[in-house]
C-alpha cells in the first residue's frame, strides 16, 4: 500500500549487514549503484541516497520504483514511505493522513522505531493511536493482531512514514563476486542457474553453443531472450551472450562416437566455457545440470564430464525436482523463454552412459575434441545487443 504524499523507497538488505564494515561499505556501494542503473535502465525517474544502514530511492513514482527495485539482488525488502520531518507534529499527522486514507475496516496499530534517539517510539505510538481514534470513525486498536498497521521509522533527518514492505529476493548485490561463466542452452534449468549465482553476487557471462543440425533454429533466440531478462536485474553488468558456432564439432562427435556420445558433448562444452572463462577472468562455470534428471547428470557422469575442466562447475539446480525449477523459471520471467526441450536431446543414442569410467570415455572420444572446443571458444563473439 502506497502512502499518500509517497516519495521514497526505503531498502533494507539482509546478509550485507552481519559483514566487517570495509566489506560492508563495498557491498552498500555496489547495491546503491546497481538500483541506480536499474532505475535508469527501467526509465523510472529518481535518485539514490545512501543513509546509514540502508540505502533509499527518492522518487517521484515511488510504487514504479518499488516494483522494479523489488527484483534487484542484494534487496531484502523495500516500503514505499513518505518522508516527513522527524518532529513529533509532522509525524502523528502523517501517520493519522495515511490512516485516512487506508486503513478501511477492523483494527489498527501504530508501530514507531526511533532508532537514532530523537523521539520516544511509545509516545509517538501513543499520540498518534489516538489521533487516529479520533479522525477515522470505525477505529479500534488491536496491539497484538491489528488488521492494519501504520509504521514510521525515525531517523535524526527525517521520518519515514509506510504502511507495509514488499519482499526482494535477498543475495547479495551483483558485482560483488568474481563473474562466471553461464552455459544457456535456451532450456528451462541454465537461465534459472545462472540467477542463482546472479542473486548471490556473481556477474555471468552467458555462453551458447549452437548445435548445428542436432540444434534447433530458435534455441540459441531464446536463450538470448532469457538471458535478457537476467540482464535487466543487473544492468551494471554486460549479460550480452557468447554465441559458439559448434555445429562442426557436433557432427564430428556424432561421426566419431555412439556409447558416451553425450558424456564427450558435455565435456566440449565445459571446454569450450573454459576457454572462454580464461578470456574474460572468470573464477567458474554454471550449468542447470540436476542429479539424474538426464543420462548425463547421473552422480558418476558429473564426474567424468567434471573431469574436462581445471575450474569448478556450479551446479546450483543439483537437488531440485523439475516441478521446483519450473515454478523458479516462471517466477524469474524466463519459462516462456523456454518452454521446449532443447534440441541436443536428438544426439542422444539409444542406449546412452550412465555409469562409464573416465579412462574407457577418453579412449573413445575424439582426441581433438579439447581442440575443437579451443578453436570454436576462439571463434567466439559476443552477440552486438539484446
Ligand atoms: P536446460 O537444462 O538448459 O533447461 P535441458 O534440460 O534440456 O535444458 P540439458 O540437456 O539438461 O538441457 O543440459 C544440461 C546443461 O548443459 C544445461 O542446463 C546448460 O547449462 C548446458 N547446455 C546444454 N545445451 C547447451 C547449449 N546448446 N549451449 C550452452 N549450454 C548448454
Ligand atoms: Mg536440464
Amino acid at each position: 500500500m502506497t502512502p499518500p504524499g509517497a516519495d521514497t523507497v526505503l531498502v533494507r538488505y539482509g546478509e550485507i549487514g552481519a559483514k566487517s564494515s570495509g566489506v560492508r561499505g563495498r557491498m552498500e556501494r555496489q547495491l546503491c549503484t546497481n538500483l541506480g542503473a536499474v532505475i535508469d535502465a527501467e526509465g523510472v525517474d529518481g535518485r539514490v541516497e545512501r543513509l546509514p544502514t540502508r540505502p533509499l530511492v527518492r522518487t517521484p513514482d515511488p510504487e514504479r520504483a518499488g516494483a522494479v527495485l523489488s527484483r534487484v539482488p542484494g534487496v531484502a525488502s523495500l516500503s514505499v514511505c513518505r518522508t516527513v520531518a522527524p518532529e513529533r507534529g509532522a509525524v502523528v499527522d502523517a501517520l493519522a493522513e495515511t490512516a485516512e486514507s487506508l486503513y478501511e475496516t477492523g483494527t489498527f496499530a501504530v508501530r514507531a522505531r526511533c532508532p537514532e534517539g530523537g523521539l520516544s517510539s511509545m509516545a509517538l505510538q501513543r499520540a498518534a493511536g489516538s489521533e487516529i481514534e479520533s479522525r477515522v470513525a470505525h477505529a479500534s486498536v488491536d496491539l497484538d493482531a491489528p488488521d492494519f498497521t501504520v509504521r514510521v521509522e525515525v531517523r535524526a533527518e527525517e521520518a519515514f512514514v509506510f504502511v507495509d514492505s514488499r519482499d526482494g529476493p535477498g543475495g547479495l548485490p551483483v558485482g560483488t563476486q568474481e563473474p562466471v561463466v553461464a552455459l544457456v542452452s535456451g532450456g528451462i534449468d541454465s537461465p534459472v542457474a545462472a540467477y542463482q549465482l546472479l542473486r548471490r553476487g556473481a556477474p555471468v557471462i552467458p555462453v551458447y553453443i549452437e548445435l548445428g543440425e542436432y540444434g534447433g533454429p530458435d534455441h540459441e533466440a531464446r536463450a538470448v531472450a532469457s538471458v535478457n531478462r537476467l540482464q535487466r536485474l543487473a544492468p551494471t553488468h554486460d549479460l550480452r551472450p557468447y554465441v559458439v558456432d559448434g555445429g562442426e564439432a557436433v557432427a564430428a562427435l556424432a561421426d566419431a562416437m555412439d556409447r558416451g556420445r553425450m558424456l564427450s558433448l558435455r565435456r566440449y562444452m565445459l571446454r569450450v566455457a573454459e576457454a572462454i572463462a580464461d578470456r574474460e577472468g572468470a573464477d567458474g562455470i554454471v550449468t542447470g545440470e540436476a542429479l539424474g534428471q538426464k543420462s548425463s547428470q547421473t552422480a558418476r557422469n558429473l564426474k567424468l564430464t567434471s573431469a574436462a575442466t581445471r575450474l569448478p562447475v556450479h551446479r546450483p539446480l543439483l537437488t531440485l525436482d523439475k516441478p521446483a525449477i519450473v515454478e523458479r523459471a516462471k517466477a524469474l520471467g524466463t519459462y516462456e523463454e523456454a518452454s521446449i526441450p532443447a534440441g541436443c536431446n536428438r544426439l542422444a543414442p539409444a542406449r546412452p552412459e550412465t555409469r562409464g569410467r573416465l579412462s574407457k570415455l577418453q579412449e573413445l572420444e575424439p582426441a581433438e575434441l579439447f581442440a575443437w572446443a579451443a578453436r570454436d571458444a576462439a571463434a567466439a563473439t559476443r552477440i552486438d545487443a539484446f
